[in-house]
């Protein structure tokens, strides 16, 4: 089954303390996309403008992407600029020029309101509520978000809980949003404005997943070298919702959701490895494969006689 993919499409410029690279193909929905395309069909919807690389819209039909629902308007495509620190993991942004982006409306194109699966990647809440409403019966719908709609957008983000089956969200986003210092706490705070299941990304620490008297914690692959973090988030959550899209119809369980967030570690792990999206281009299946059974081998121990 495939999956519906909005978020922001976009050019990017990252530094780092060591390097730094400018335009590179970034936005929440191109990581988003690509990730889940690693296990199914996707239709993206999003925008860019007529600067917009062809070569970058070759590389989205070489993944089985499907562009019908990008617009391509007139004008300059969103840009981003990002600075790490030197942990890695914090970072500030430099600049954000919205261009097309401002006046986005996402509009589906025909059949797509009836993909079963939706990944709505960080864009404003109410654009991500907006897509919804085009949706006919999704059976399963994720969202991601950021500390900025906490800040701006905090009821549209609300009413968008409501929405939707999971919600995807980094530890300090899950503070803020219930004003709970603890992670547990924040968890069950957040499945009570809406969403069944929740997932907190805790950068290089892993992930915690919470479900109705369920909980799950993964740890992250242990990387020596980390060149990007950009992207992190929204490759984790398209790898989610490929890997719960690719299988059969059958329901989704606790069981299938811990699957599919060690999958969406692992890719989220291998796009760390380079700038933009360079890593995932020679990555195959059989690496995202062989990296989920390290994962099984690093988290397995023996119960204490
Ligand atoms: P992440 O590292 O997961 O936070 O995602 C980084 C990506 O989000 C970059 O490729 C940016 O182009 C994109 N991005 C940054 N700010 C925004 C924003 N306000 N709305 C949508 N996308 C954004």
């Amino acid at each position: 089954m495939s999956v519906l993919v909005v978020g922001s499409i976009g050019l990017d410029t990252v530094k780092t303390p060591i390097e730094e690279h400018a335009d590179l193909l970034g936005g929440s929905a191109s990581y988003a996309a690509v990730g889940a395309s690693f296990f199914t069909k996707v239709n993206l919807v999003g925008i860019v403008g007529d600067d917009f690389p062809k070569t970058h819209v070759g590389y989205f039909q070489s993944r089985n992407i499907d562009l019908t629902g990008m617009q391509i308007a007139q004008g300059k495509t969103f840009r981003w600029s990002g600075e790490y620190h030197w942990d890695m993991n914090t970072r500030t942004t430099r600049s954000t020029d919205l261009n097309v982006f401002e006046h986005f409306t996402p509009t589906l194109p025909a059949g797509y309101n009836e993909t079963p699966y939706v990944l709505l990647a960080n864009i404003a809440p109410a654009l991500q509520s907006h897509v919804l409403d085009q949706m006919q019966k999704p059976k399963f719908i994720i969202a991601d978000t950021m500390n900025l709609w906490i800040d701006i957008a905090k009821n549209d983000l609300l009413a968008l809980l409501k929405r939707v089956d999971m919600l995807i969200l980094n530890d300090s986003e899950a503070r803020e949003l219930t004003g709970e210092t603890s992670l547990i706490k924040a968890g069950s705070a957040i499945r009570k404005l809406g969403p069944k299941y929740v997932a907190i990304k805790k950068g290089e620490h892993g992930c915690l997943l919470f479900g109705e008297n369920m909980f799950f914690s993964c740890g992250a692959y242990p990387l020596e070298d980390i060149h990007d973090p950009t992207g992190a988030g929204d490759t984790f959550a398209g790898g989610l919702a490929g890997y719960l899209a690719s299988r059969d119809d059958s329901e989704i369980t606790f069981e299938q959701l811990r699957k599919a967030v060690v999958y969406g570690s692992v890719l989220a792990s291998y796009n760390v490895e380079a700038f933009s999206l360079e890593r995932m281009r020679s990555l195959t299946i059989q690496d995202v494969e062989e990296r989920y059974q390290m994962f099984k081998l690093m988290s397995h121990f023996e119960v204490l006689e």
